[in-house]
C-alpha cells in the first residue's frame, strides 16, 4: 500500500464565476501498487494547468470533446512522469510518459494504452517542455500558424499576437518571425511581460493592454497594417486588432480566454461592427482546434524540438512547486500570473 496525494474538484465556480483555489481540495489516499495486466505505476513529475480546464469545471462544458470534472473526483489534465513498474508491453520501468488525462495525483496506476512514451533527448532532459513548447501548446502555435495563418516568406507580413506572453502566444510570435513575418507585435497584460517579449523573445514591439492606448500603439507599431492575427483572447482586444487588419488578411482563432468566465457559447458571438469589418475586408477567421490535426503532431513536435534545442525558439515557464498548489496555479494562470507556460512541479 502507498500513501499518495491527489487533488479533487471541491466545488464549481458556476458558469459565470471566476475560479478560486477553494474549488479544489487536496486529499491523501492509499493506493495499491499491485498491477493488473496492461497497467502501469507512474510517478508524476510535472502537471499542466490550461485555460480549457475552466470549461471542465462547469457541469456542462459547452464542448462535445470535453467532459466535465466530477465533484469529489480526482481532477486530470496534461502530465508527464516516469514509469515505476509496468505490466504493459509498451513500457518499462524508467520510461518517460505523458498523457492528456493524467490524474492530479503524486503516483498513480494507469492504463498503459493511455500513455504516450516520449524521448527525453527531444527536450535535452527538460521534461516540462513536453507540456508546453514541445507539447500541446507548441503544437497549437505551430499548427495554428501553418493551417490558418497563410504566412509566406518574403511577403512583408505583419503578425499580431494576443495573449502574447502566455504559453501559446510566446511560441506563436517566435514562429511567426521564423516563418518569415517581418514584424511581430505582442499584446499582453504587464510591463514585465512586454519587456520579456521584446528583449528575450525577439518580438518587434509589445503593447500592454492594461495601460496603453491599444489602437494608437497598433498604428505606431504596425505601420503597414496587420496581415495575420493570432488570437488567444477575443473580446475588446480582438475587436480593436481586427479593426486595423488589412484586406485579405487572416485571423487564427486559437482561443478567447477573455470570455471563459462567462456563460457564452464557443466561439463567443462577435459584435455587428467586427462582423462587418471581417466581411468588408475579406478577412478569414476559421476556428482552429489543435486536436483536429494530430496526424501532423509527430513531425511538428520534431520541428519544435529542433528549434528549442538550437535556441531559435526561447522557452519561458512559470514553475510552481507542489501538488497542493494546483488550484492556486490554475487560478493564477487564468488571471495572468504566468509568463510563458504555467507548470507545476510535483516531484
Ligand atoms: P496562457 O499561458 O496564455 O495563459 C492564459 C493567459 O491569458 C494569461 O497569462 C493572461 O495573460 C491572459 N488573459 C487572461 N485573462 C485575460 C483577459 N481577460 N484578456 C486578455 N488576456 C487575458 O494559456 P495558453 O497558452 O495555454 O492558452 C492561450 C489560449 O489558447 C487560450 O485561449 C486557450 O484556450 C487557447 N488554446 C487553444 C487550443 C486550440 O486547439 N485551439 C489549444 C491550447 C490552447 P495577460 O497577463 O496577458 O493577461
Amino acid at each position: 500500500e502507498m500513501q499518495v496525494k491527489r487533488v479533487v474538484l471541491n466545488s464549481r465556480p458556476g458558469n459565470n464565476g471566476v475560479p478560486d483555489p477553494e474549488n479544489f481540495r487536496l486529499e491523501e489516499v492509499t493506493v495499491s501498487p499491485d498491477l493488473e495486466d496492461g497497467e502501469v505505476l507512474v510517478r508524476t513529475i510535472y502537471l499542466s494547468v490550461d485555460p480549457y480546464m475552466r470549461c471542465r469545471m462547469n457541469e456542462d462544458t459547452g464542448a462535445e470533446y470535453l467532459t466535465p470534472w466530477q465533484l469529489s473526483e480526482c481532477v486530470d489534465g496534461g502530465g508527464v512522469g516516469v514509469v515505476q513498474s509496468s505490466r504493459c508491453s509498451t513500457c518499462v520501468e524508467g520510461d518517460v510518459v505523458t498523457s492528456f488525462n493524467w490524474p492530479w495525483q503524486t503516483q498513480a496506476v494507469l492504463k498503459g494504452s493511455g500513455l504516450q512514451k516520449v524521448d527525453p533527448q527531444l527536450v535535452d532532459g527538460q521534461l516540462s517542455y513536453f507540456l508546453g513548447a514541445v507539447g500541446i501548446t507548441g503544437l497549437t502555435a505551430l499548427l495554428g500558424i501553418r493551417e490558418k495563418g497563410h504566412v509566406t516568406k518574403g511577403a512583408n507580413q505583419t503578425m499580431v499576437v494576443s495573449g502574447a506572453a502566455g504559453a501559446c502566444g510566446s511560441i506563436a510570435g517566435q514562429i511567426g518571425r521564423l516563418d518569415g513575418c517581418v514584424r511581430v507585435v505582442g499584446i499582453c497584460g504587464s510591463e514585465e511581460k512586454c519587456n520579456a517579449l521584446v528583449k528575450e523573445l525577439g518580438f518587434s514591439a509589445a503593447i500592454n493592454y492594461r495601460q496603453d492606448d491599444i489602437p494608437a500603439r497598433l498604428k505606431e507599431t504596425c505601420p503597414d497594417g496587420i496581415d495575420v492575427y493570432f488570437d488567444n483572447v477575443g473580446g475588446d482586444i480582438s475587436d480593436t486588432v481586427i479593426a486595423q487588419m488589412n484586406n485579405n488578411s487572416h485571423v487564427i482563432l486559437c482561443g478567447q480566454i477573455s470570455q471563459y468566465n462567462k456563460d457564452v457559447p464557443y466561439p463567443p458571438p462577435l459584435s455587428e461592427e467586427t462582423q462587418e469589418n471581417l466581411r468588408r475586408k475579406n478577412i478569414t477567421r476559421e476556428r482552429f482546434m489543435v486536436l483536429s490535426y494530430m496526424s501532423k503532431a509527430d513531425a511538428a513536435l520534431y520541428e519544435l524540438s529542433q528549434w528549442v534545442r538550437s535556441k531559435k525558439i526561447k522557452v519561458l515557464e512559470t514553475v510552481v512547486n507542489g501538488i497542493e498548489n494546483m488550484g492556486v496555479a490554475f487560478c493564477s494562470m487564468m488571471k495572468g500570473g504566468n509568463t510563458g507556460k504555467q507548470i507545476i512541479k510535483i516531484s
